[in-house]
């Protein structure tokens, strides 16, 4: 039988004293459209984040955050306010003890999806302050193997001439590594642009290619068997994010490394997925599977199996913890969220250098301020 959750034995004479909710609407320069996914998904105009600011009778914060693409930015945010009146008396250092108990809140809504995306703004916010507190980067409080780590930049589907400039461009800005997006209705025109960007760029540019699960099996194997010829790093997403015998059959028959994990929103669905051999690189975004509690569970995991992981979007929370993965890592460089933020994140040499400031980092700019719709504060009471 598992320990029932108890009270700390040991309190750390600390306590959560004032939890600060805010739902952000990021607004993106330029509309995102994939015309692959057509018809599938709209263009993505903005990016709804969920903000959670937590302190302590000690005087420490922590920031955290997660996000929601189109639509369930307001459900987050829901959620997160029927849940963090539970934090407030907590001792803000038990990490694993808080998570469950957050999570038997919402236990009626699962352990995945929103509910754990309403617990991950809160859970990388225990961790900021945890690692706040040390005096550490976060990298270093978790135990790093490296202080800057390997970076690469996904290219929206533009024509090819486009996506050739911008990959130099983001070559010369310093990123180690560029991605193209297949997945077109068409194999052969998807095969041309790769040709062609692997030709202008020479064969010693580490690449990669997302399919954003836009094959069935036979498309995935017939198209991985030629992609072989390219020396990529990965195949990403090359099936149905939720299609773990199929990517585990193909990961066996290719030569090219397979990466998958980015679409899914639980530990749970993530410990299949390695259990099933079903990639060889791990793909978590710790704000959409629960936080950084969950993702160091998948990452022992991972670990394990002999795996290398790329953690997906969110460079500012993903660069510490690839940095304290023990085995190959890659960091997508994405600087979406830039704007929210005081502090940037600047590719250099091809990697992302760790932050020297305690925490992750991060402080919140005026902008996402402004940017902020509806916020809460959960006060405790004398
Ligand atoms: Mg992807």
């Amino acid at each position: 039988m598992p320990e029932a959750p108890a009270a700390p034995t040991a309190p750390s004479g600390d306590r959560i004293d004032r939890v600060r909710l805010s739902l952000v609407f990021l607004p993106l320069t330029a509309p995102v459209s994939d015309t692959r996914v057509a018809g599938r998904q709209q263009p993505l105009t903005e990016v709804a984040f969920l903000f959670a600011e937590v302190g302590t009778v000690d005087g420490l914060r922590g920031l955290g955050f997660s996000y929601a693409k189109r639509a369930g930015g307001p459900a987050l945010y829901a959620h997160a306010k029927e849940i963090a009146p539970q934090l407030l008396g907590e001792d803000p250092n038990d990490t694993g003890r808080i998570w469950e108990k957050l999570a038997w809140a919402g236990a009626s809504v699962g352990r995945g999806g929103i509910a754990a995306q309403a617990i991950a703004a809160v859970d990388i916010a225990l961790w900021d302050l945890k690692s706040r507190r040390a005096g550490l980067p976060l990298a270093k409080l978790l135990g790093a193997y490296r202080d800057a780590v390997r970076c690469y930049t996904g290219l929206t589907s533009t024509p090819i001439t486009e996506v050739v400039d911008n990959a130099q461009r983001a070559l010369g800005a310093g990123v180690g590594g560029i991605m193209l997006r297949l997945g077109q209705p068409d194999p052969t025109a998807d095969l041309e642009r790769l040709r062609v960007l692997r030709e202008r760029l020479g064969d010693s540019v580490p690449m990669m290619v997302d399919a954003n699960q836009q094959w069935d099996r036979p498309t995935a194997h017939r198209m991985g068997r030629v992609l072989e010829r390219f020396n990529l790093l990965w195949i990403e997403e090359p099936l149905d994010a939720g299609d773990t015998a199929g990517h585990a059959a193909l990961a066996a028959a290719l030569d090219t490394p397979i990466a998958t994990g980015e679409t899914l929103t639980s530990l749970t669905e993530h410990a299949q997925l390695i259990a099933a051999d079903a990639s060889d690189i791990v793909q978590p975004d710790a704000p959409r599977i629960g936080g950084i509690t969950p993702f160091l569970r998948i990452a022992a995991l991972a670990d394990h199996k002999g795996l290398s992981l790329a953690p997906h979007f969110a460079m500012e929370v993903h660069l510490h913890l690839a940095a304290a993965y023990p085995r190959a890592t890659w960091v997508e460089h994405v600087d979406w969220l830039e704007p929210l933020f005081n502090e940037r994140i600047e590719p250099r040499g091809g990697r992302l250098h760790l932050p020297d400031r305690p925490g992750l980092g991060l402080t919140v700019s005026q902008k996402a301020v402004a940017w902020t719709t509806d916020h809460i504060e959960f006060t405790e009471t004398a």
